[in-house]
Formats: structure tokens, sequence, C-alpha cells
């Protein structure tokens, strides 16, 4: 694991290490059970331009390759009503890697979903989103992009 914190941030050098940092984040306080790779739903490429609102909970990630847009997680739902602004890293970077984290209830349905971005310039990663999911059932969520 090569996760580590330099000055304030927190950087990674791969998916793995990203994935770890979602876990340890836990948004919304619930441990993260899951947690997998955001891949483009046309190329399945895997870095993005990332564009979230906070408010409406929901994420779009456009494909750096292909410039397909992917919803994120339950995102398409939200999209309509979304006011969407583009995330940037520290550095001034707005190119990432992403993985989406998924906290369960006990009855194993998602309960929170949380957005963690690695920055492609200098590693840097952050949850830059993450939302609450209040219906069921929920299974579809893991599987889709
Ligand atoms: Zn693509
Ligand atoms: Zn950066």
């Amino acid at each position: 694991m090569t996760i580590k914190k330099a000055g304030k941030f927190w950087r990674g050098d791969n998916l793995g290490d990203l994935v770890t940092y979602i876990q340890k984040h836990q948004a919304g306080g619930y441990p993260v059970q899951h947690a997998r790779e955001v891949t483009c739903s046309r190329c399945r490429q895997g870095t993005f331009r990332i564009l979230v609102d906070d408010e409406e909970g929901c994420a779009l990630a456009i494909c750096l390759n292909c410039r397909t847009e992917t919803p994120v997680a339950d995102s398409a739902d939200h999209l309509e009503e979304a006011d969407l602004g583009e995330c940037a890293c520290p550095c001034g970077g707005e190119t990432f890697s992403a993985a989406v984290g998924f906290a369960m209830t006990a009855g194993d349905e998602v309960r929170w979903i949380s957005l963690g971005l690695r920055c492609l310039t200098d590693g840097v990663l952050g949850v830059y989103t993450d939302w609450k999911i209040d219906y069921a059932p929920t299974a579809h969520l893991l599987t889709t992009s």
C-alpha cells in the first residue's frame, strides 16, 4: 500500500489506493463495504473529467477517451434537476480516475454512496461528493456504472 499523507493531502499511486482512501473516509459516517472502479459505459476506459452536484447528490463522469458521459450509480435519475460543477484537485488538475464506495445496511441494501477521485496530475485523493440512498432494492447500483 503506497497511500500516504503529503502535507495536507493524501496521495495514491493507483486505484487500490483510492479504494483504501474511500474506505477510510467513511462518507456519512458509515463503513464502506464495497467499492469499484468507474469505467466508461462505452469504451471501458477509466479516466475522466467529473461533474458533481453535492446538493442533489449525483455525479457525471465524462470519458477523456471517447467523451461519453457516464452517470455514476443512480445519478441518471437526478441529472435533470442537477446544477453540476466540475471537480478540480487542489493542484488545479481536472482529470481523474474514479471509484464509487457503497456503505450497506444490515439488510445488505445500499445506504450511502461516495465518489472518490484520484488526480491524474499529482495523485492527490479525495472524496468529492457523497449521497444517501433511501430506497430499495439497490442491488443494481452495485453492478452498473
Ligand atoms: Zn469512453
Ligand atoms: Zn492534483
